[in-house]
């Protein structure tokens, strides 16, 4: 395994090392879940390029850019041992040098949910992953579910741009108490910690109505809403019963029955953020195609 910083490096010892290749772009501070992507990568391309960067384009003035966990030599130690072939680790400077301008903005589906309260967040995002995707130039790029928003403004990118990638979305890996997996759950405190499974709760409480034929988004959205205000502890952001192409709100009308809703290919997607004492907590599940995602979809260019 090679670790490369600049961009001129990782594309002179990327043309040395022919195959097809998958990309996984990670922030670091890896984790189990991180290394789920990595291995499918690994299963599907002769070779695998792992990024790390934290992108600081992608978080707000507020949010934890300085703080966020990083381990450099751990993260490291653990593509090595799944033999990843490349590592690219650019410094902010690389990526972004003086005169730095040029940023993508998807439209629509970047103004709702995370994007609503976290305006730039996917501007940053969308352009960080457009340059990864030209400067490893994979054939695959590899991303989890647990960033549902994340994955649909991405695909969203790629088609629109006619980006020559497949895009795979692989399943969130969780705790054994349902808690999604995160770098962002290093900052939970004990008592938190215990809290903390509260979204997965609440969201398992919604499947079971929705499994049951309720398609009425406030419902769906009240019955999440109250296992998280039942959590002291836990300080909701949103919950939301979306439409999971176009990401609007599932509304309040009966909504036609489960196989017709299977058959016009209109997903669900149920998703949340909370605050969980220091660490703002995201998770989701996906309907789609009559049933619950629990396996990974490739998305074709
Ligand atoms: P991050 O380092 O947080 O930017 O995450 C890098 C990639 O790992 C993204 O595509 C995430 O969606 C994915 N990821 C993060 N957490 C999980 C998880 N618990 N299960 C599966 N994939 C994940």
């Amino acid at each position: 395994m090679q670790t490369l910083n600049t961009i001129e490096e990782f594309r002179k010892t990327k043309a040395a090392l022919p195959g097809s290749w998958g990309l996984v772009p990670t922030m670091g501070y890896l984790h189990t879940g991180h290394l789920s992507l990595v291995k499918r990568a690994k299963a599907e391309n002769d070779l695998v390029a792992v990024s790390i960067f934290v992108n600081p384009t992608q978080f707000g003035p507020n949010e934890d850019l300085a703080a966020y966990p990083r381990d450099l030599d751990q993260d490291l130690r653990l593509l090595e041992s799944l033999e990843v072939d490349l590592v690219f680790n650019p410094t902010p400077e690389v990526m972004y040098p003086p005169n730095y301008q040029t940023y993508v903005t998807v439209e629509h589906v970047t103004k709702v949910l995370e994007g609503a309260s976290r305006p730039g967040h996917f501007r940053g995002v969308a352009t960080v992953v457009a340059k990864l995707f030209n400067i490893v130039g994979a054939e695959r790029a590899y991303f989890g579910q647990k960033d549902a928003q994340q994955t649909v403004v991405i695909r969203r990118m790629v088609k629109d741009l006619n980006m020559p990638i497949d895009i795979i979305i692989c399943p969130t890996l969780r705790e054994a108490d349902g808690l999604a997996m995160s770098s962002r759950n290093t900052y939970l405190d004990a008592e938190h910690r215990r809290a903390a499974p509260v979204l997965y709760r609440a969201l398992n409480a919604a499947k079971e109505v929705f499994d049951r034929g309720e398609r009425d988004g406030d419902h769906l959205r009240s019955i999440m809403r109250g296992v998280i205000e039942s959590e002291p502890l836990a300080k909701l952001d949103y919950v939301s019963a979306a439409n999971a192409t176009t990401l609007q709100e599932l509304d309040p009308h009966p909504a036609p029955p489960p196989s017709q809703t299977a058959a016009t290919g209109e997903g669900v997607l149920l998703s949340m953020a909370v605050r969980v004492g220091k660490p703002r907590l995201i998770d989701n599940f996906l309907y789609e195609n009559g049933q619950w995602l629990t396996g990974e979809v490739a998305y074709h260019r």
